[in-house]
């Protein structure tokens, strides 16, 4: 039995349309209360996934809009949902929800839909997850590792590694029988091909996630050289626009300019610094500072020279950047056509020559040649979870030498457990709810 829950389920504001939407028991009862249907079909007598239009009475005022019913469990949280389909805007969603709450709903908490969904065994927690991932995408590439996820493929994949990790326990336990007996060769050989499958497969896995992970949240770069090599300028290029302001007055670029350039779907958030020198104007100072500290938490760093003299103030800042993650970019080629050899890329931001391959040069640096149409892993705790699943294989391969049948069970049925914590199929409380506290009241 589970109660009547209610929310908007679209974003609030002045909209076309709105969705109302409660999930439980008897949705349909709070409906025969507050929606007159314009047809002859009575609210009882819906036929589920139908659209009916009506009059929603929400107490004080009424709106004409149409709902549908969806019938357990063939219903996004397994259980029988209504949506009412309103006009937009503020006071007429909140009227349509109060008068559910009126008519005995109550107000769902975050998530509640999708934890639902969970609980009743419509989606896997990654696919949650992935849902979760969709709605707070910024970029294509976020949109696509949420649906990979949603999409229940990795689900799929982990699923089938937890059979093979099945398979060897089973053998194991038919081995543990007969404890006197050393395991047979012939199942330790079998246990041992098994593990490596797996083992070979999280590896695979593993190796992805610096991509995945990249195309999920997105990339911060920070651009960094000495006053007046041009970076504004780059910035610009690269966002196509004129956020920052580009002067030829050296240490003019006080602030840390932030802007967002898609490239091949990934979503590169970039930030222009004062360039590092001493300063004795207190705001820039400030921007220096902050320029050092956009260094410390970027994943990339652009460092930019403009074909003059490498000077000192030129080597200091590539001794700061020459530990991190860089790409040394030579601008005004333009004006100073001779080409460093140091520099990975030149470029004119001024012509724009080379700003395309720049951005390549910017992508390949983060992601990797791994195929994203396949499979890859973009959330954290997925990687740390297959991390530790490979650990302890590797421990129970080690077991599987000398041969203690029983400890090695047990390292692969922890393997197993921890496999299923992604999928939600051995995953706490503590996890579960730490995953829905993510989402919106709504979904
Ligand atoms: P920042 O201080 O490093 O941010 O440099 P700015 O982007 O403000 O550029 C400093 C000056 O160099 C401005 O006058 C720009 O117009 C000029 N500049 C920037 N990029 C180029 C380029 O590729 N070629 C040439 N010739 N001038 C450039």
């Amino acid at each position: 039995m589970s109660d009547n829950v209610s929310a908007i389920s679209t974003a609030l504001g002045a909209a076309g349309v709105a969705v109302i939407r409660i999930s439980g028991d008897s949705p349909l009862k709070i409906a025969e209360k507050m929606f007159k249907p314009t047809g002859k079909t009575a609210v009882c007598d819906f036929v589920p996934n139908f659209m009916y239009t009506g009059e929603i009475d929400c107490g004080n005022f009424t709106d004409f809009g149409m709902c549908v019913y969806f019938k357990a469990p063939k219903s996004f949280t397994g259980e029988d949902v209504v949506e009412f389909h309103c006009h937009g805007g503020t006071a007429i969603t909140k009227g349509v929800l109060n008068q559910t709450l009126k008519l005995g709903a109550r107000l769902a908490t975050k998530g509640e839909f999708t934890k639902r969904a969970f609980i009743n065994g419509k989606l896997s927690l990654s696919s949650c997850e992935g849902l979760i991932d969709m709605i707070n995408s910024e970029s294509e590439g976020a949109v696509k590792a949420g649906f990979y996820l949603y999409r229940e493929k990795l689900t799929k994949t982990v699923e089938e590694m937890q059979t093979i990790l099945l398979d060897a326990i089973s053998e194991l336990d038919a081995d543990m029988d007969f404890p006197e007996e050393d395991i047979s060769t012939l199942s330790i050989t079998e246990t041992i091909k098994k593990l490596q499958i797996v083992r070979d497969r999280i590896n695979q896995l593993l190796s992805t996630f610096k991509s995945g992970r990249v195309v999920k949240n997105g990339v911060k770069v920070a651009l960094i050289g000495k006053p007046n090599t041009g970076k504004s300028s780059i910035l610009n290029a690269l966002l196509n626009d004129e956020k920052a302001i580009v002067s030829n007055v050296a240490g003019t670029t006080r602030d840390i300019v932030e802007g967002a350039v898609d490239i091949n779907g990934v979503r590169f958030n970039l930030f222009d610094t004062a360039g590092i020198r001493e300063s004795k104007d207190e705001i820039e100072s400030i921007g220096v500072n902050l320029s050092k500290k956009a260094l410390n938490s970027s994943d990339l760093i652009l460092f930019i020279t403009d074909g003059e003299e490498f000077n000192n103030l030129d080597s200091e800042i590539w001794s700061i950047v020459k530990d991190k993650n860089y790409i040394f970019v030579q601008n005004k080629i333009d004006k100073n056509p001779t080409l460093d050899k140091r520099a990975d890329i030149s470029v004119s931001a001024l012509t724009g020559e080379r700003i395309e391959d720049l951005k390549q040069v910017i992508y390949n640096n983060v992601i990797d040649k791994v195929d994203l149409a396949s499979d890859y892993l973009c959330e954290e705790r997925h990687y740390l979870a297959m991390q530790t699943a490979v650990e302890k294989i590797n421990v129970a391969l080690v077991n599987a030498e000398i041969k203690t049948s029983d400890l090695l069970a047990i390292e692969v049925k922890e393997a197993w457990d921890v496999l299923g914590e992604i999928t939600g199929k051995t995953a706490t409380e503590e996890i579960i709810n730490n995953i829905f506290s993510k989402f919106c009241v709504g979904k």
